[in-house]
């Protein structure tokens, strides 16, 4: 079933809650008053009786039952107290009998078989509600029964036109507390609606524009700072989608301009075997450049995408780094680096990815390579930490400038270098080197000061163990940063 309009359900809750207080509050008042009005006819009646008991109280003790019947009859008969009274004695003789009580004959137990508070009872007589106290009195050791009563046509009046008033009054207040209830609503969500059309207008050409912040610090109020917040997320990873896309043609058609360039230099005249063979040779090393430069650009869409899996299984680092050293030796020779491996650790079976790591292992070394001048050395290291080993690229070459150190893993960043002609890099590496250690739960650290050298470093876990530091060893999530590493 389709949920009802949060205005329509918060109109209904509203009346509910409202309609339930109406309702009790009007049958708690009532009744809070039947009982006043029960209460102060008691203490009436008790009055009477008592009235009676301070009578027999002033009589004469030794003054015969008749005597003391037309004593009463002489006193009642001109008060009003006496239409509903009758006095019996502890032998059942009667004292006093009032014309109604004739007339209707209540029963009236005898003193001793009435309880302290007396007993209430109540009866129509005509039009009139008569209600009756028979009470126990005792004067100078002799029990007496008193019946009293009074008419309830005032109060049973009074509850009619209260109960009347009540029911009146009871649904027209529901009927408002209905009203209320739905302007408030509307007046609540109102600003929910404003803030709905605001970020309406906004879509992938004006994503700069933010929600309009409400002075008070309210529930809207949070709603749409959390709203600018997310605006100001998707502005800043559409900013770096653009800018990926404006740096990665950028990249491209340098070279497709220089292959361009090149050809049609080659094509203007004749040329001997030797100059065509220079041109091709520079040609395919820029042709070697640009299938690494579109290899980075696709993995690193492929991160953002999510759709670059890793394949975590045990990796014996001594059969890895023997592989790399054979793939590396020449190539370190040719640039005059001293390179060699180093293994610092046991236990030497680590887990990881082996296409990612070597691709990070090349990034490095890469780097090393080209980042150090001719006669220094380039080591590879793995080292025993903890639960983990940690794997170093350190080299003696250029270093990093203080100022650059922050920006070095930002994609298409290139630093500058002392003493080292431009790079023919693209600054994609460690952008794509920080992901991929990240995907083994890992950071790439730099350590490198100017003119001594830098060293690059990840620990990974040893296989056949399952957390690494605090964050957990996943290889399914993507990282926060997303499209803007
Ligand atoms: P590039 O293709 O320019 O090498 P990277 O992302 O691999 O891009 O590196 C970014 C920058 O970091 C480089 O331009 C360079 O300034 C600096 N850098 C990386 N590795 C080294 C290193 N081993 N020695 C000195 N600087 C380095």
């Amino acid at each position: 079933m389709k949920a009802l309009p949060i205005r329509l359900r918060l109109t209904l809750w509203y009346f509910v809650i409202f309609a339930t207080a109406a309702c009790l509050l009007s049958i708690a008042s009532w009744w809070m008053l039947r009982r006043s009005v029960d209460s102060t006819e008691y203490h009436d009646l008790q009055e009477r009786a008592e009235d009676v008991q301070l009578l027999l109280q002033h009589e004469d003790p030794n003054r015969n039952i008749n005597d003391l019947r037309l004593d009463f009859t002489a006193i009642y008969s001109i008060k009003d107290d006496g239409k509903w009274l009758q006095i019996l004695d502890q032998d059942g003789n009667w004292i006093y009998r009032s014309k109604r009580m004739l007339a209707e004959n209540p029963d009236l137990p005898r003193p001793e078989r009435l309880p302290v508070t007396g007993t209430i009872a109540a009866f129509h007589q005509g039009t009139r509600y008569v209600r009756i106290l028979a009470y126990p009195i005792q004067v100078r050791n002799k029990k007496y029964s008193v019946q009293t009563g009074i008419a309830l046509n005032k109060s049973m009046a009074l509850m009619k036109t209260f109960g009347a008033d009540l029911l009146l009054l009871t649904p027209a207040t529901i009927i408002l507390a209905a009203l209320g209830g739905h302007w408030m609503s509307r007046k609540a969500l109102q600003p929910v609606a404003v803030l709905a059309a605001e970020a309406r207008r906004i879509n992938d050409r004006n994503l700069d524009i933010r929600l309009h912040v409400p002075q008070a610090r309210d529930e809207i109020g949070d709603l749409s700072i959390t709203l600018n917040q997310m605006l100001e997320r998707i502005d800043k990873a559409f900013a770096s989608v653009r800018a990926f896309t404006g740096n990665a043609s950028h990249e491209l058609r340098t070279p497709i301009a220089l292959f361009r360039t090149e050809i049609e230099v080659a094509l203007f005249r004749p040329r001997d075997v030797g100059e065509y063979r220079a041109t091709l040779s520079h040609l395919h090393q820029e042709a070697v450049r640009m299938t690494r430069l579109v290899e980075n650009l696709l993995s690193i869409a492929r991160a953002d995408a999510g759709t670059e899996r890793m394949n975590l299984q045990p990796i014996d680092l001594d059969d890895f780094f023997r592989r790399i050293d054979r793939d590396w030796a020449d190539s370190m020779r040719l640039a005059r680096l001293n390179f060699r491996f180093e293994m610092h650790t046991e236990d030497h079976v680590v887990l990881g990815d082996p296409a990612s790591l070597s691709r990070l292992l090349t990034i490095l070394l890469e780097n090393a390579r080209k980042y150090t001048p001719p006669g220094g050395s380039v080591v590879l290291s793995a080292v025993s930490e903890g639960a983990g080993v940690r794997i170093a690229v350190q080299d003696t070459g250029a270093g990093i400038l203080q100022k650059d150190l922050p920006r070095i893993f930002d994609r298409f960043f290139r630093g500058e270098q002392a003493g080292i002609a431009e790079s023919s890099g693209s600054g994609l590496g460690l952008a794509l080197g920080k992901w991929i250690a990240e995907r083994h739960g890992t950071d790439l650290v730099v350590e490198s000061a100017p003119g001594q050298g830098s060293s690059f470093s990840f620990t990974l876990l040893r296989a056949g163990l399952t957390s690494l530091k605090s964050g957990s060893f996943s290889n399914s999530t993507r990282n926060e940063e997303g499209i803007a590493v």
